[in-house]
């Protein structure tokens, strides 16, 4: 195998054509071209050898040494000769090399995820001594979505109503105190509600609420094996109020 070929992301799907250097912009630009003979199409899975047209793609890849590189791709369009499927034309797939829409060669998407993770997007972007010139930004979507992890059940709660409208309409706040965060916003503030919400949250332990009654009912009845506390907050407030309030 010759040199070039070696460097190349991915050497079963593509040959190289040629290639230019460009000393004075330190940039390396790679032609290839698609040597598949058979693709599948990414709605139905069918595969197909009718070539519809030809389509050409640029992706960024590593750096050499300090030069730039840039793939200038040659693809073919393919029809799908699934009369079934509602694909009729598609772009050929290199799942080897990129992902579709990207501009970037998988191999240097992982290598700016791992610059993203490690130092984050503004301190990434500095790195330009590398030879990739990005903004923030882009070293921060380089990085793949991973789901945040569930949050442990909910053990100690509060509970308070906030208006929509005040003095017309109101609902009720529920907030998780262990972690500080609110959980959930009901669109009422009614006993029955908040029963109802209760009774899918088996894992409360204790509630914390003001003295109203309406809450009260809904916390018996939703969760009568939680422990009801009167919130600080109130708990502070009807203590300033008479005939509590310690003269001075
Ligand atoms: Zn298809």
């Amino acid at each position: 195998m010759d040199f070039p070929d070696l460097l190349l992301p991915t050497q079963s799907e593509l040959k190289l054509e040629s290639l230019t250097l460009d000393p004075d912009s330190n940039l390396i630009t790679l032609h290839l071209i698609s040597t598949q003979t058979t693709a599948h199409c990414p709605l139905c899975r069918h595969p197909t050898q009718r070539v519809h047209s030809h389509y050409q793609r640029t992706l960024k890849d590593l750096t050499w040494a300090n030069y730039q590189v840039t793939l200038e791709l040659h693809l073919q369009k393919f029809f799908c000769v699934n009369a079934a499927c509602h694909r009729q034309i598609f772009v050929e797939r290199l799942p080897a090399l990129t992902v579709p829409w990207a501009r970037r060669t998988n191999r240097l998407a992982s290598q700016l995820s791992q610059i993203g993770l490690a130092l984050g997007g503004a301190a990434g972007a500095r790195c330009h001594k590398l030879g990739y010139s990005l903004c923030p930004n882009s070293v921060l979507n380089a990085i793949p979505f991973t789901p945040l992890p569930e949050p442990p059940p909910p053990k100690t709660v509060g509970v308070d109503d906030f208006a929509f409208k005040k003095c017309l309409s109101y609902g009720t706040l529920i907030i998780d105190i262990d972690r500080h965060r609110p959980i959930a916003l009901l669109e009422d503030e009614h006993a029955d509600t908040l029963a109802d919400w209760l009774k899918q949250h088996p894992t409360i332990e204790t509630l914390a609420r003001d003295r109203s009654k309406t809450y009260r009912q809904g916390m018996n009845q939703g969760a009568p094996q939680a422990t009801q506390v009167a919130d600080r907050f109130h708990l502070l407030q009807n203590l300033a109020e008479p005939p509590f309030l310690i003269p001075p």
